[in-house]
């Protein structure tokens, strides 16, 4: 059977909440399941509000939208993450210029940051972050450094539900976060996302925008732009039975990151995502590097190896600034990305994946190395 990245893990209760959504008949889109899923998340994610929406995207570009981005704007995002940051960027009008990641996180580097914020052509309008396989940034510092030049930060938290940093939730972090419950997130509600934030006007702004911004009318009037972005009361009954088992599928995550590393460590050339200091990460996806001078084999090697045998691996993220689509906008840094995704593999790493099938993981990446 074909072993997959990050499949969907559900059970018996995802099944039965769905059904009790039904019979509930809240059957047209919103009920009582979507607030009673936005508290649960609210308070999974250190924030006083959630906004349920219809995908991780729609969340980041109606962050963007309360941050005040629009047409002629630009956004400093980092350029090692998956298209949707960037996009939603794109969808406001404004544009995205990509920041390099930093070694010890593999997330925007702040050093970086301070000096983009720092120079004489700082007209950016907000930052947003990225918790990279499923790793929450240097908030310690880049939130210091977005709250000294009075700019917005919005966290991508799409991979980071469940995560910690200092003691804090992933999606805490910055005025607003945006969550993602997509087929292969952490959990999963089929399709969807959330805003998380503790302001109370970005949140009911957010609500307005994503209903298709209905006035206060008995008929149909609208003074601004809407959007169809809600979450539907049957998938947030879906999202409330996967959120019970957050922390058990964040563990097992954790345990296979535990496990590759035990049993690929000792390879010559291979150098696992680092945990930033204070961190615990999701491990959405164990990532390492694959140094193929030292290893003998490289990346694609061992890839296609993978794939050989149904089992689904990848490189990381390709950088955005090395995006056909982006390769016109601004790059600041640069190198460490690029290396990143020339030498770097994903492995299999969800909570469903059984011990045996990791071990066949790991016995096939070793047959690889043992034969170049
Ligand atoms: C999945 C993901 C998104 C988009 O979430 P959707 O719910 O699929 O729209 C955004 N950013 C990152 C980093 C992601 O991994």
């Amino acid at each position: 059977m074909r072993i997959y990245l990050s499949p969907p893990d559900v059970s018996d209760a995802e099944r039965e909440a769905l059904v009790r959504g039904f019979d509930s008949g809240w059957i047209a889109p919103l009920g009582p399941e979507v607030s009673a899923f936005e508290s649960e998340l609210a308070e999974t994610a250190g924030r006083s509000r959630c906004v349920a929406l219809s995908s991780g995207t729609a969340a980041l570009h109606l962050a963007l939208l309360n941050a005040g981005v629009g047409p002629g704007d630009r956004v400093l995002t980092q350029s090692l993450t998956f298209s949707a940051s960037a996009n939603a960027v794109m969808y406001t009008g404004a544009e995205p210029t990509f920041v390099d990641s930093e070694a010890s996180s593999w997330n925007m580097d702040p050093d970086l940051l301070a000096d983009a914020l720092a120079s004489k052509d700082n007209t950016y309008k907000a930052v947003m972050t990225v918790d990279l396989y499923g790793q929450c940034a240097d908030y310690e510092r880049i939130e210091a450094i977005c709250a000294e030049h009075g700019i917005t930060l919005i966290e991508d938290a799409a991979e980071a539900l469940g995560a910690t940093y200092r003691g804090r939730p992933g999606g805490s972090f910055g005025d607003t976060a945006a969550l993602s419950f997509n087929g292969n997130k952490i959990i999963t509600t089929s399709g969807g996302g959330a805003l998380v934030t503790d302001s109370d006007a970005a949140a009911d702004k957010a609500l307005f925008w994503s209903t298709q911004a209905r006035d206060d009318a008995p008929h149909y009037q609208h003074s601004e732009l809407g959007f169809n972005y809600r979450m539907s009361n049957l998938l947030a009954a879906l999202g409330r039975a996967q959120l019970i088992g957050l922390e058990a599928k964040v563990d097992r995550r954790r345990d296979h990151n535990k496990f590759y590393r035990a049993a690929l460590g000792d390879l010559p050339g291979f150098e696992f995502m680092p945990e930033i200091e204070g961190g615990r990460s999701t491990f959405w996806l164990t990532a390492l590097t694959i140094d193929p001078d030292l290893a003998g084999v490289d990346r694609e090697t061992v890839r296609l190896a993978l794939v050989e045998r149904e089992i689904e691996a990848r490189p990381l993220w390709k950088p955005m600034h090395l995006q056909p689509f982006y390769s016109s906008n601004k790059m600041i840094g640069g190198g460490l990305s690029d290396r990143l995704f020339d030498h770097g593999l994903c492995l299999p790493s969800g909570s469903t994946l059984a011990n045996q099938e990791r071990e066949e993981i790991v016995g096939i990446v070793r047959a690889a190395v043992a034969a170049a």
